[in-house]
């Protein structure tokens, strides 16, 4: 029976651990002392986007854009709206995959926006394509099996 539940920090990535019956989404990490949730996806890197799978009991919900990405750049505002929703049961990351492509590629990614939906470190469902912050949230929720 486990009473706690670990979240990586999306400044240090630092693995906290915190009580279950507390509200994680006023929680601040007790590393570098800044909260664990502000409403706003993370960036990460390669290093960063493991740590998170394989640390968080939370799901790891991903947005693999690039810059020069048309669609990628619409949908910024919409995974940000996503984020307000879905923390702090769902922690929300953004992978640039200009800037990361072996993680990218290793993620099996061929086009664009992606998102990419992590549940104790397995990969559990993706999405090619943009959708908007009520998509994602429907989706999201769908996938791991919550009512939307
Ligand atoms: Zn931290």
């Amino acid at each position: 029976m486990s009473t706690t539940v670990n979240i990586v920090c999306p400044h240090c990535t630092a693995t906290n651990r915190l009580p279950q019956d507390k509200p994680a989404g006023a929680a601040r990490c007790g590393a570098c002392h800044r909260p664990l949730f502000s409403g706003h996806p993370a960036a990460v890197d390669g290093a960063a986007l493991d740590k998170h799978r394989r640390a968080n009991d939370i799901p790891v919900l991903v947005d693999v854009w690039a810059p020069w990405c048309g669609p990628c750049r619409a949908m910024a505002p919409m995974f940000d709206a996503a984020a307000t929703q879905l923390e702090p049961s769902v922690r929300l990351l953004k992978l640039n995959a200009d800037d990361h492509q072996p993680t990218s590629a290793a993620l099996g990614v061929s086009g664009i926006p992606a998102l990419l939906l992590f549940q104790h470190g397995e990969l559990i469902a993706r999405n090619a394509g943009a959708m908007d912050a009520r998509n994602i949230i429907a989706w999201t929720r769908r996938e791991l099996g919550q009512a939307a």
